[in-house]
């Protein structure tokens, strides 16, 4: 195992154990449910917005480490930023979880920990879950969305 693969794991576990941003927001502006049916996963997550900066995220549920630990470094990174940010960093994450090329990410901070789910590719459905249920909340759909 490489150095950063078991920056991955521990990441992983750490975030999973601890999961940050893990409670229901009753003050929500917006919330939608993510499932993931391959797996089990089941969040949901929750966003308060001041203007367009997104300045409360939080999400529930349950679901494998990988979905849980993604859930909460999203929770944690986007705080603050704008929704047309999120939706750009939605995409560049996206992107570089499903690439090659391990430094896809490397703009993306502590979220390129996650390129590591790139080497178990039946789990990417898992460590994006979160985020699809952010852009439905987003997009104020009250759909629940699922990965399928
Ligand atoms: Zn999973």
């Amino acid at each position: 195992m490489n150095d950063l693969q078991q920056l991955y794991q521990e990441v992983i576990i750490d975030h999973n154990k601890c999961p940050r941003n893990f409670y229901v927001m009753e003050h929500a502006h917006c919330q939608a449910d993510g499932y993931n049916p391959l797996c089990g996963d089941q969040l949901t997550v929750y966003l308060h917005l001041k203007d367009d900066i997104i300045s409360e995220l939080s999400f529930v549920g349950k679901g494998c480490a990988i979905s849980v630990a993604s859930a909460s470094i999203m929770t944690d990174y986007l705080r603050g930023k704008t929704i047309q940010e999120a939706e750009n960093i939605f995409e560049e994450f996206h992107q570089g979880i499903i690439s090659d090329n391990p430094a896809s990410m490397a703009g993306l901070g502590k979220l390129a920990i996650l390129q590591g789910v790139h080497n178990y590719p039946s789990r990417i459905k898992c460590a994006t879950l979160a985020w699809h249920a952010l852009k439905a909340a987003l997009t104020h759909q009250s759909m629940p969305v699922s990965t399928e």
